[in-house]
């Protein structure tokens, strides 16, 4: 998949084009590795404004398969995460790969999202950058999508008051009725201001802000003092590349932390993270959904639904069984 066009707002699919190319077989060192899933994240878009060329194959994280190998550290068969998104095929000297066990008990899909880099975001996310304490008060936007269903179900699990905002019925249901969030609002529906301030009777602690703009103002209106608000995404700004606040000053009275991150930021509690969700996962504690949309052709208008609020959990493109 090629981006050919810049999008200045919402991207369309013409911006974007499916480019039938020859892959070289597996020279000496070398893999040949066929994706089985592309992982469609939020970030990508900043980058079709600044970072993804044009006209060449688009990156993202994807899972593979080994399927030639003249490299000893692989065997045909090695299942693999990469970077090489948004193609088919590729060739590698194996930098960049990592070589994944799966999980027998669960889903291999999951360790494209609650059991992997974006599970582990929402993970360090609220428990380390959020310092989230036994019972605390916490509001978690886009809480149907990927990172946030998990940090709210984190929040649930420490026994916190959970509240979660999205803006689709089907995603506000199963946040209350499957997931048992506390309280759900649809941004959709009114002002988040006024549905925030009814739904947090006794303010936030912790505010797992996913979105900026709006969200984040109404949630600086209600941070208790000493709050946390861990900044994961600023997804309301990232087609129109801006997403203020006019009450940024409120976090001096209330004594609030603001602070964004990164999922490389807290790489030492890895190990933690993946026992917990292993077994959160098997427990039915930790629920998900999943959005995958069938071959490559689709991968641009995932892409796109992605940013319109279509997926209802983690959105992927399946390519291969
Ligand atoms: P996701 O939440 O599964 O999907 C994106 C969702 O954002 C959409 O489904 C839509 O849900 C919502 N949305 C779109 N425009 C919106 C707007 N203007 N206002 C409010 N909600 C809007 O995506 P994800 O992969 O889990 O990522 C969530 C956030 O985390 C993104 O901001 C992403 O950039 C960030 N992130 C950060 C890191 C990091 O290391 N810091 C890593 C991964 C992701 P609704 O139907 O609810 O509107």
């Amino acid at each position: 998949v090629h981006l050919i066009e810049r999008p200045k707002a919402m991207p369309t699919v013409d911006q974007f084009q499916i480019v039938e190319t020859h892959v070289p077989d597996a020279a000496d060192g070398e893999v040949l590795v066929q994706n089985l899933y592309m992982s469609v994240d939020p970030a990508m878009r900043p980058r079709l404004t600044a970072g993804q060329d044009l006209g060449v194959a688009m990156m993202g994280g994807a899972l593979g398969r080994v399927v030639q190998s003249k490299n000893s550290d692989y065997a045909v068969g090695d299942l693999v995460s990469n970077r090489l998104g948004f193609r088919e095929y590729f060739t590698s000297d194996g930098k960049g790969l990592t070589k994944l066990t799966p999980d027998p008990d669960l889903s291999l899909t999951t360790h494209m999202h609650a059991l992997g880099m974006t599970g582990f975001t929402a993970y360090g996310g609220i428990l380390h950058i959020g310092a989230l304490k036994e019972g605390e008060q916490v509001f978690v936007s886009t809480a149907g999508g990927a990172v946030g269903s998990i940090a709210a179900q984190i929040a649930k699990i420490k026994n916190c008051y959970v509240v979660g905002s999205t803006g689709s019925a089907e995603k506000a249901a199963w946040l209350k009725d499957e997931v048992g969030l506390d309280a759900v609002i649809n941004y959709k529906d009114a002002p988040i201001r006024g549905q925030l301030e009814a739904a947090t009777p006794k303010g936030i602690d912790v505010y797992f802000d996913n979105v900026g703009g709006d969200h984040l103002e109404a949630a600086l209106r209600r941070m208790n003092t000493l709050g946390r608000i861990p900044v994961c995404g600023f997804i309301s700004g990232y087609n129109s590349g801006h997403s203020s606040v006019s009450n940024l000053s409120n976090i001096i009275y209330s004594r609030v932390m603001l602070r964004g991150f990164v999922g490389t930021d807290f790489m030492h509690m890895y190990g933690d993270f993946q026992r917990d969700m292993a077994g959160w996962l098997k427990s039915g504690q930790v629920k998900y959904q999943e959005t995958v949309l069938d071959g490559i052709e689709n991968a641009p208008a995932a892409l796109i639904g992605l940013l319109n609020g279509l997926n209802a959990g983690k959105m992927l493109v399946k390519l291969a069984d």
